[in-house]
């Protein structure tokens, strides 16, 4: 019988009853390994109610204690790290290298939230008026939620949940339903960790789960990630709901590529930023902008690189590109080749014509030139293994066609020119920003977030903006009088 992947509620496994399951299918055999079931509304109420009874303990539970739990938790992650990457392999596809490195970047994210005493500080002044003291303090939200995408099953969780957790709310995660056992596996480390149980609670779920987290009283912020168009939707219904909510979307990110550019270091990062885990990041290099001249070398260089890329199971250490996550994904990335083709664009190698493995949801490396704005192979987020380029004739029209582009998640430019580099720092209006570096994700100490279409919201994810959102202040004026002074005075409060 098919195992049938469960909730986590309060400090246990908790199998569905709604009835409704989802396949989960290993991507690089193509079999279906699990189903996992879909919550009902009354499931996720359920789980609610749990979290909401141990916020309101763990919020009392002293700084010490927590960041004691958050430096078990991060013991226990380093040390089952490559279990925990085999795991998101054999859901996501992605080699194991790769997922190890999601692992790796989640980890420092539990890093920085061990610093939590020091991050929850507040202010305090000492006589703001005559005798009178004034601090701000940070307090917990309750009962946070967190809804993640397929393409990082630990790394975007652990984004969310450890700053959550510091800050003392309690945590529901509802992961993507294409990969969910990473959540199970997070969950049982924060139980042996220490974790009060109910702290951290897992809902396995679609749009069902997601609408009642969206609209449960009890749910005072919701964190997303995932494609723009949901991420639109959970602002929108979440805010109107009452909650605050960041919702992280989708992307197309540039990488600008100028004349004075070293080429084979410029191939070498388009290529790492394009194909690895087939293009399913969120900050994957989807068009090669290239400026002047350089267009015909960088794109011989780049498609030289290309057929000694392996293409298989990711779990074989021989393995640089694994599948896609479905067989339907699969289709509609081949679908955007056929059409970037029919609308002019050079298809320099194409990913349909490669040789693969018969099983699994495969596709091969696709280039193409000469794509223009107006094409859907630009304009779409395909999230898959195909690379456009662009070819602009100066600077100023490269930097127009990434400025006029809606999404603004992540950007690179390749220079030797520090003052263009500079000059391009400021003029970008993207949200975070690579100079020879092709994917910027910021550390654990920064906050990652785009602009424009790829987020909703005020607070970008993780680092300080993270602790700002799970938290909220509070400020405090106090006086300890002589009661021999004491008077009405109907006048408003003025500093003395
Ligand atoms: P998705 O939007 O399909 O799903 C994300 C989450 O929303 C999942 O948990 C899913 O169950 C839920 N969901 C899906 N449809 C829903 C609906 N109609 N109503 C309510 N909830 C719904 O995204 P995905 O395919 O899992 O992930 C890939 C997308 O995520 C890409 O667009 C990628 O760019 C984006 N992404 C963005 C970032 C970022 O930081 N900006 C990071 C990773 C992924």
């Amino acid at each position: 019988m098919q195992t049938l992947i469960a909730h986590w509620i309060g400090g246990k496994q908790a199998p569905s009853e709604s009835g409704r399951t989802s396949p989960v299918f290993n991507p690089a055999t193509g079999e279906q390994t699990a189903s996992v079931g879909l919550a009902s509304a009354a499931e996720v109420d359920a789980a609610v109610a749990v979290a909401k009874e141990a916020a309101r303990d763990w919020r009392t539970a002293s700084l010490s204690k927590r960041a004691a739990i958050l430096f078990e938790f991060r013991e226990l992650l380093h040390r089952r790290q490559t279990e925990l990457a085999a795991i998101v392999t054999s859901e996501h596809g992605k080699v194991l290298a790769d997922a190890l490195g999601e692992v790796a970047r989640g980890l420092e994210n539990v890093e920085f939230a061990t610093g939590l005493p020091q991050l929850l500080k507040g202010g305090f002044s000492e006589q703001a008026s005559t005798d009178v003291d004034v601090y701000s303090i940070r307090q917990p939200l309750g009962v946070v939620a967190g809804i993640t995408p397929f393409n990082f099953p630990a790394m975007v969780p652990l984004w969310m949940c450890a700053n959550a957790i510091a800050a003392g709310n309690a945590f529901i995660l509802k992961p993507s339903e294409k990969d969910p056992s990473a959540s199970l596996f997070l969950a049982q480390m924060w139980k042996d960790a220490g974790l009060p149980d109910g702290v951290f609670n897992v809902v396995q779920g679609d749009k069902e789960a997601v609408d009642r987290l969206l609209t449960h009283p009890d749910i005072a912020a919701v964190s997303f990630v995932g494609s723009t168009p949901i991420a639109r939707y959970i602002y929108e219904t979440g805010t109107a709901h009452g909650k605050r909510v960041q919702a992280l979307g989708g992307a197309k990110n540039h990488m600008l590529v100028l004349p004075d550019a070293d080429i084979d270091m410029a191939a070498d990062a388009a290529v790492s930023a394009a194909y690895g885990a087939a293009g399913e990041r969120c900050m994957a290099i989807s068009v090669a902008v290239a400026v002047g001249d350089v267009g015909d070398r960088l794109v011989d260089a780049i498609a030289a690189r290309l057929p000694k890329l392996t293409i298989g199971n990711g779990a074989d250490p021989d393995t640089d590109m694994g599948p896609l996550i479905t067989a339907e994904h699969r289709d509609k990335v081949a679908g955007y080749i056929a059409a970037g083709a029919e609308a002019g664009a050079r298809v320099v190698v194409d990913g349909r014509e490669a040789e693969l493995p018969e099983a699994g949801f495969f596709l091969g490396t696709t280039l193409l030139d000469n794509v223009t704005t107006e094409m859907s192979v630009y304009a779409d987020e395909i999230f898959g293994p195909v690379l456009a380029v662009v070819r602009a004739d100066t600077y100023e029209a490269g930097l127009e066609v990434i400025n006029s582009n809606p999404y603004a998640n992540g950007v690179a430019i390749f220079t030797r020119d520090g003052g263009t580099a500079r000059r391009f720092q400021f003029d970008v209006e993207v949200g975070m920003v690579g100079v020879n570096v092709p994917i910027p994700v910021p550390v654990a100490y920064y906050s990652f977030g785009g602009w424009k279409a790829s987020l909703f919201g005020d607070q970008h994810m993780y680092g300080p903006e993270g602790i700002n959102f799970y938290t909220r202040g509070k400020v405090v004026t106090s006086r300890w009088p002589d009661p021999a002074d004491s008077m009405v005075d109907l006048g408003f409060p003025r500093t003395r």
